[in-house]
């Protein structure tokens, strides 16, 4: 079998958004627009094709970063042909900041994104989090200045915040033929055309000249444009300065690449819901967005010797491996397990190898996923982006290879859950099925953790915010039928160490039977935040036997899980095995495990050990009449504010606030600012908590 779309014409993306941006709303036109869709569905009156999850209706967001596959032809609303067909394979991301692991998960498989802004307010928090984290996976993008027939739209505006917030490299390609009410279609700066979109939903394109009222600004658009762009290609800035003739084709060539190396970001605008401009979007993704061969090699490791590195190039000639993205419940099909294919081809019923996990997986099945209809296809190749049926061992984040040449591709990493909640099984039946519909979840969302407290028996639940966790509990009634009562929120405390400390512990025990001997000597130091446990090995001539060694990391890792101040979790540390004696006959694994645990809590004891806690980041939208209001209840709530700005009419607040402080904000700012104010909340960071509310936490007056 040969491929039908050359990898070249291929486009693997993602639509990112501050939500409420219109990302649905986007997602939706573009599968209308392509034929995938043959009816326009609002989002809001719950017929999105993209969100079929019940409660994502409900609430208007979507969560699951399902791939849906489409075909384009640049310029096909004129030519009416389809001449030049792309494949894009379109990634979902959600919206909503407490998702940002799923966000993360699907920018890692993207080769290019559209970020879409509000035409009214531009940028705002989220959008920034997740530009950051596209820059950090080198992620090239477009931008959509949405909305702007939105009342208080401006174009300009949103432009000035991109360039303000996100990055001087944008470069308005695009200007909207009049905005607000007036908002009638979008001027190509490129092509120096006018373009309407006519009939009830948009279809009917017509290329306009530019009429007079608009010449002067165009003209004056694209001479900033041509400037920028020109700026970045060696032939382009000469015939600029010169004053010659550039070509649209030489524009599009020199923006695709500075748009592809990161140096240019294509800004275009248009309004969703009214239907203008979401073609044109889609030739810019063709246009200027990587296919699989533009981006560099994927790198991984060789699962034998972990220094070696390997690449595998987008090419079906390369040995296969793949990336499990993503894990979805399907109520058709089962479990799901979405993967992207980086090199090589697979054929169906084959077997592969994780190589996290060291199992043979056999794919028996694989679907290529439309919006509203899966495809049964045979074989997959390089760029394709497909989900396969009852893989056995694969999480996410598994790389899946060709058998004879492994290679690990960097794991997804995940933030760790910073707030936990107890829930207890409404009824006998109802405690049968949690556990598994608890571990169904957990598999499918790596942030989402699921443990039993010890003492209590207990089951609590972990994840990245209030609402994260919420979803989960609706999701858990709704698909699993599971009804649970649910407690109040907790913070997940940490504890670190503030200096280096060591420790001598020797475990003897000669009471009747045989004997028990362990001695260990161990140092400690804290290590970065987020740099987790390192341990070292220093032991010289045999002081400790080899076999010895890994019982004493494993008493350190448990001692660690509990803590040496009130019972949680001590990270940053890296304990360093220098020294110690074993005893010929009574030294065993389970002394040594004591010893190391036993050293370790002493260290920890003298090396200034405290609690730590999750600061969160808060925007906080609200009237002007309220700002003072708002900043003092913030202020009571040990947030410190950073900034605050105008935003059209409205005043931004931002700070940073410890998580413990933000139980029940929704209802506090509702009532100071009478139902008005809007804010969203992200992980920031761990911080030192206060003398006088560790002693609390510690007397378990606050959990
Ligand atoms: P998401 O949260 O980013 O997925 O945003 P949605 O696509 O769900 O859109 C949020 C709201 O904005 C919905 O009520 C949409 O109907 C509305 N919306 C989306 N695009 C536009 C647009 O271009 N103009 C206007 N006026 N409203 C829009």
């Amino acid at each position: 079998m040969t491929r039908k779309y050359e990898i070249g014409k291929y486009r693997n993306i993602g639509i990112i958004a501050h939500i409420d941006a219109g990302k649905t709303t986007v997602s939706e036109r573009i599968l209308y627009y392509t034929g995938i869709s043959h009816k326009l569905g609002e989002t809001h009156s719950g017929e999105s094709q993209m969100d079929w999850m019940e409660q994502e209706k409900e609430r208007g967001i979507t969560i699951c970063s399902a791939a849906t596959t489409c075909f384009w032809s640049p310029k096909v609303y004129l030519t009416k042909e389809k001449k030049d067909e792309h494949r894009i394979n379109l990634i979902d991301t959600p919206g909503h900041i407490d998702f940002t692991a799923e966000v993360q998960r699907s920018l890692r498989v993207l080769d290019g994104a559209i970020v879409v802004f509000d035409g009214v307010s531009g940028v705002e928090a989220q959008s920034e989090t997740v530009w950051r984290q596209a820059d950090k996976y080198h992620v090239p993008r477009v931008c959509f200045i949405n909305k702007l027939d939105r009342m208080g739209a401006s174009f300009e505006y949103a432009l000035g915040t991109i360039y303000e917030k996100l990055t001087k490299n944008a470069v308005a390609i695009q200007i909207p033929l009049g905005e607000e009410a007036e908002m009638k279609g979008v001027i190509d700066l490129i092509k120096m055309k006018a373009f309407t979109f006519e009939g009830p939903n948009g279809d009917d394109v017509k290329e306009n000249e530019i009429s007079e009222a608009f010449k002067a600004q165009s003209e004056k658009a694209r001479d900033i444009m041509l400037e920028k762009i020109a700026g970045e290609d060696e032939v382009l800035v000469e015939k600029y300065l010169e004053g010659k003739e550039i070509t649209e084709d030489e524009i599009k060539k020199a923006l695709r690449k500075a748009t592809i190396d990161y140096k240019l970001v294509p800004v275009l605008c248009g309004t969703a819901l009214k239907n203008k401009g979401v073609q044109l979007l889609l030739d810019a993704v063709i246009d200027y967005l990587p296919s699989p061969i533009d981006v560099p090699p994927v790198e991984g490791l060789d699962p034998k010797d972990s220094e070696k590195v390997l690449t595998r190039k987008s090419d079906d000639n390369e040995p296969f491996c793949a990336l499990a993205f993503k894990i979805a419940t399907d109520p058709f099909v089962g479990t799901l397990t979405y993967i992207r294919v980086y090199s090589g081809t697979f054929k169906k019923g084959n077997y592969l190898l994780n190589t996290n996990t060291g199992e043979k997986e056999r794919l028996g099945r694989i679907l290529r996923m439309h919006a509203n209809q899966r495809e049964e296809v045979d074989e997959i190749f390089a760029g394709d982006i497909c989900a396969t049926v009852a893989l056995k061992s694969t999480t996410t984040g598994n790389t899946l290879s060709d058998e004879k040449n492994p290679i690990v591709l960097e794991q997804i990493s995940f933030p760790e859950p910073v707030i936990n909640i107890r829930i207890e099984p409404k009824t006998k039946d109802d405690q049968e099925k949690m556990g598994t519909s608890l571990k169904k979840l957990q598999e499918e969302d790596p942030t989402f953790r699921v443990k039993t407290d010890e003492e209590t028996g207990e089951v609590i639940i972990g994840g990245m915010g209030e609402l994260h966790l919420d979803i989960l509990v609706d999701r858990m009634k709704r698909e699993f039928g599971v009804e649970a009562n649910v407690g109040r929120p907790q913070v997940s405390y940490k504890e670190a160490i503030e200096t280096n400390a060591e420790a001598e512990y020797k475990y003897i025990k000669q009471s009747g039977g045989r004997g028990q001997y362990g001695h260990v000597k161990i140092k400690i130091e804290p290590l970065e935040r987020g740099k987790g446990f390192e341990f070292v090995d220093e032991i010289k001539g045999g002081v400790i036997p080899r076999e010895f060694i890994p019982p004493v990391e494993k008493g350190i890792k448990e001692a660690l899980e509990k803590g040496v101040v009130a019972g949680y979790n001590l990270i940053d540390v890296k304990a360093t095995l220098y020294d110690g004696s074993f005893h010929e006959v009574d030294s065993s694994e389970i002394a040594f495990k004591i010893a190391g645990s036993q050293a370790l809590i002493e260290a920890a004891k003298k090396a200034n050990p405290h609690i730590l806690e999750p600061i969160m980041k808060i925007e906080v939208v609200i009237p002007e009449q309220f700002l003072g209001d708002v900043i003092g209840d913030l202020s009571s709530r040990r947030g410190q504010i950073e900034q605050t700005e105008d935003r059209t009419g409205m005043k931004v607040i931002y700070a940073k606030v410890p998580l413990a402080e933000t139980f029940g904000y929704a209802t506090g700012l509702r009532s100071l600012t009478e139902g008005r104010g809007t804010f969203s909340l992200e992980f920031s960071h761990y911080e030192k908590v206060p003398a006088n509310i560790a002693e609390e936490i510690k007397e378990g007056k606050r959990k």
